[in-house]
């Protein structure tokens, strides 16, 4: 019933060629996530992520939860029918955004007491509970409640931070195996079931990063621990070499068996960088945040789309590029719609954006499978 992660060639660097048998799609890793925040890679139909071969998307249980509501998703077969994607789908704790958009919280041992940015209502989030919701939002891979520690925190901080991210990747593994069952579609997929990954976090120090791994690997004792395994924390305002070395520290202890993820992680130079160190999971809002900005990433580096110099250059956004936009439009068109504010520049400026970013992973895909 474990997660099936099939790999297929280890480079001389460590990067990983691999297959990930989800539920509801294998995944090639190293893979680059799209983020669909709230049920919605934004500004961008479903359809369109599939042409460009996205195979797993995020989702977010904080915004799910709020709205819709995670009860209604399930209600409704679980958030792959309710947003009409077949393919793989990951949710986040709820962890990160409680701690970066909600009012008034208040930490305890028994988890996080919130009001909603939406309407100022009050929640209360424990590890059980962010592991019911989101066994009814039913995503292929779920993630332990967690506490991201900010950037920069002093060490008793960070200690104590971390203290409560162990304790509660404990309680989220024991109540996520007692429940999983409980999934919308149990029945239809049988012997399939969901994911549930760890995640490392403690801050910038490197023996706390060693002791977070650690102490997660070693749940693993009684053979029902940790599917996978995710880095957290990181990006949260570090200098790069920081990240680098964090991530550095803590790869060599993850399980060489086991999906290894990098959440919230970056430029598409990074992205390539963790994915040849060995990593095989991202995830980032930069590609679609930048695009909706007017920033494009392209094989000649970021490209501001608002720049005057582009008001009559109708060469193609990025000219080593074949997506559908590149093929199709002009800088030109781009920087007009954007000038207009017409909803389709967000749409075109994301869509290549995102073929951007998969492509670098196609590549390095592509360069690890050659090594075998
Ligand atoms: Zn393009």
């Amino acid at each position: 019933m474990g997660l099936d992660f099939h790999l297929l060639n280890t480079s001389s660097t460590g990067g990983r060629r691999a297959a990930l048998h989800l539920p509801h799609q294998t995944v090639q890793t190293p893979v680059f996530m799209p983020v669909g925040t709230a049920g919605s890679v934004k500004a961008v139909a479903q359809n369109v992520l599939e042409s460009l071969n996205a195979e797993i998307i995020l989702g977010n249980t904080y915004h799910l939860y709020l709205r819709p509501g995670h009860e209604a998703i399930g209600r409704m077969g679980g958030l792959h029918k309710f947003i009409s994607w077949p393919r793989g789908l990951l949710t986040d704790s709820g962890g990160f955004q409680v701690f970066s958009l909600s009012q008034l919280r208040k930490v305890s041992d028994e988890g996080v007491q919130f009001r909603s940015h939406l309407d100022g209502s009050s929640h209360f989030f424990t590890p059980e509970h962010s592991m019911d919701v989101q066994i009814a939002l039913g995503a292929d891979i779920c993630m332990a409640f967690d506490e991201c520690t900010e950037y920069p925190a002093e060490r008793t901080r960070a200690e104590e931070s971390l203290r409560l991210t162990i304790a509660w990747a404990e309680r989220s593994l024991h109540h996520f195996r007692a429940h999983q069952h409980e999934v919308a579609w149990h029945a239809e997929l049988p012997g399939r079931s969901q994911s549930l990954f760890g995640i490392v976090q403690g801050g910038m120090y490197r023996d706390l990063r060693r002791q977070s791994a650690e102490r997660l690997v070693e749940m693993d004792q009684a053979g029902s621990g940790f599917d996978g395994y995710a880095i957290g924390g990181l990006s949260v305002g570090e200098p790069r070499d920081l990240t680098l070395e964090m991530i550095a520290e803590v790869l060599p202890l993850l399980p060489a068996n086991k999906p290894r993820y990098v959440m919230g992680v970056g430029y598409p130079d990074e992205i390539e960088q963790y994915a040849r160190l060995g990593l095989d999971m991202m995830d980032c809002v930069l590609p679609t945040r930048a695009a909706r900005h007017g920033l494009l990433f392209t094989s000649e580096g970021r490209l501001n789309i608002k720049g005057k110099k582009y008001a009559e250059d109708q060469g193609p956004p990025d000219p080593a590029c074949d997506c559908m936009v590149c093929r199709r439009y002009s800088r030109a068109y781009l920087r007009h719609l954007m000038q207009a504010s017409e909803p389709l520049s967000a749409t075109l400026n994301t869509i290549h954006n995102l073929a951007y970013y998969l492509g670098i992973m196609q590549r390095v895909r592509g360069s690890l499978h050659s090594n075998a």
